[in-house]
This record gives C-alpha cells, sequence and structure tokens, in this order.
C-alpha cells in the first residue's frame, strides 16, 4: 500500500531533530508540503529543511515555542501562509526534566506540563477552526507508554503524557462531526538524543524489558504517524497506538 499525502499540507511541532525531524521526512515523501517547527536549534531546522528539499520534497521552517499562546498563533498562521492550507498536525514538541518527586521543583513540573500538554492544547486549539472549515483533518499527538505505566523519576512527563490520551479522546470526539481525527502514538523507547543521556546501566535494564531486544528508530515512529495521517486510516480515531517492541502489551 502506498501512502499518498499529495497536495496535503502538514506542521509538525518539534521537528529539527530526533522523532519530529523523521515524521516530517517521511510525510514529505509520502507528498505533503510540511512546516518544520523549532525552539531554539535553527541550524538543526534548516538541515531537516535541506533534506527534504535534497529528496524533492517540500517544506518550510518556523521557530515558536508551542507552550507560548501567541507564538502557537503566529505558527498556525505562518504555516497556513506558507502552503495554502493545513491538513495534519503532528504535536510532537516534548521535553523532560526527570528527577524524583523529592526533588521534583515546581519549574520541573511547569515545564513539562507547559511543553508537552499545553503545547498540545494549544496548537490543537490553533488548528480547529481552519480544520473544521475545511471538513477534513489529522491531528496526531505524541505521548508515551510512561503516559500508560509510569516511571520513577518522570511524574512530570507521565502526568503530561497520561493527561495527552485523555485530550487525544476528547477532542476525538468533540471534533469527529466536522471531519477530524485525533490518535495518539505512545513510543517506548526511541533512540534519540531524549534517550541519549540514559546511562549504560539503565539502557541495559531497559532493554531486558523490551521482548524485541532493542530500542526503536525514529522513522519506525515516523511510519505509524504517516499512516495515521494518510486516507487509509480514515476510519481510525480516539485512539493510542503504542510502539515499542512489545514492552507494554494490553
Ligand atoms: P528530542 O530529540 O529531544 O527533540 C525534541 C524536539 O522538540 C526538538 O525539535 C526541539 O526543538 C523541540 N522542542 C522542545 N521544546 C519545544 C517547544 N517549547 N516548542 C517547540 N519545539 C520544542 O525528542 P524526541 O526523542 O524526538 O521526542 C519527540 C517526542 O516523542 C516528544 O514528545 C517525546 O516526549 C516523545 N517520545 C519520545 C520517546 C523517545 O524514546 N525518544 C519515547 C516516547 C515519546 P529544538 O531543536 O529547537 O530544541
Amino acid at each position: 500500500m502506498k501512502l499518498d499525502l499529495t497536495g496535503r499540507a502538514a506542521l509538525v511541532t518539534g521537528a529539527s531533530r530526533g522523532i519530529g525531524r523523521a515524521i516530517a521526512e517521511h510525510l514529505a515523501a509520502a507528498g505533503a508540503a510540511v512546516t518544520i517547527n523549532y525552539r531554539g536549534n535553527a541550524a538543526a531546522a534548516a538541515e531537516a529543511v535541506a533534506a527534504i528539499r535534497a529528496a524533492g520534497g517540500t517544506a518550510t521552517a518556523i521557530q515558536a515555542d508551542v507552550g507560548n499562546t501567541d507564538e502557537v498563533e503566529r505558527l498556525v498562521k505562518a504555516a497556513i501562509e506558507a502552503h495554502g492550507r493545513l491538513d495534519i498536525l503532528v504535536n510532537n514538541a516534548g521535553i523532560t526534566r526527570d528527577t524524583l518527586l523529592m526533588r521534583m521543583k515546581d519549574d520541573d513540573f511547569d515545564q513539562v506540563l507547559g511543553t508537552n500538554l499545553r503545547g498540545v492544547f494549544l496548537c490543537t486549539r490553533a488548528v480547529l477552526r481552519p480544520m473544521s472549515k475545511q471538513r477534513s483533518g489529522r491531528i496526531i499527538n505524541l505521548a508515551s507508554v510512561i503516559g500508560l505505566i509510569g516511571n520513577a523519576g518522570q511524574a512530570n512527563y507521565a502526568a503530561a503524557k497520561a493527561g495527552i490520551i485523555g485530550f487525544t479522546r476528547a477532542t476525538a470526539r468533540e471534533i469527529a462531526p466536522r471531519g477530524v481525527t485525533v490518535n495518539a502514538v505512545a513510543p517506548g523507547f526511541i533512540d534519540t538524543e531524549m534517550t541519549g543521556v540514559l546511562g549504560e546501566e539503565t539502557r541495559k535494564a531497559i532493554l531486558e524489558r523490551i521482548p524485541l531486544g532493542r530500542f526503536g528508530q525514529p522513522a519506525e515512529v515516523a511510519a505509524l504517524v504517516t499512516f495515521l495521517a494518510s486516507d487509509a486510516a480514515a476510519y481510525i480515531t480516539g485512539q493510542t497506538f503504542t510502539i515499542d517492541g512489545g514492552l507494554v502489551m494490553q
């Protein structure tokens, strides 16, 4: 099955590197014009745009903090201006501030919730009007298996990711009549800068719990997201898909 997104326009938040970049590349390879959002790493975002263009795709980079209302409004407006429409939103931007709860500062909690959950809320709200007007759209939110099973040292991150799953379900029900689907993807451990900080011992302990015996690749998550963004997934909404080498089986 070839997934064809020709004529569609996508906005991927946090797409300067890691999973977001892979998603942007896959959507572009399927024919979508892609807006690559990033917060601070302009050089990496420019590199991601150049890679897509070199492969024959269409891409633009736009800086914005997804946790900031005004910046998100500007981002969505600029994305629509850049490619003339907006059909796909991938809420991927995310951060970690891992520490045990006893030592967790207010700021550790607020920053993680502010980017990972409030960011999803702000970006989703901002695309509702244009997607409702065109009576079609795809919203895909990056949750995490940590939002399902928890993890010591990640109470802030787990709360945000579990929040995304509830937000996905509520939004999916609310905007289904407008022809817009909303789904979440919950990756396990994927090889990116986010997991690159894990120590050797931690990594080994995690690997022992993964039936497929390895971390996932950003491209593997991107393939699932591209499927969910395509016409092939038209009858799927409100769902959360784990992609984790079998770590969590429900
Ligand atoms: P990453 O390599 O650390 O990349 C994070 C991306 O998010 C970067 O492009 C960064 O932009 C952007 N970003 C951070 N804060 C932002 C903000 N306030 N506004 C806009 N962009 C922002 O992360 P990743 O591992 O690819 O993770 C991507 C998503 O998947 C996250 O939501 C993460 O929680 C989720 N996830 C990851 C894993 C994993 O194992 N890696 C597992 C489950 C879920 P700059 O480059 O400008 O800083």
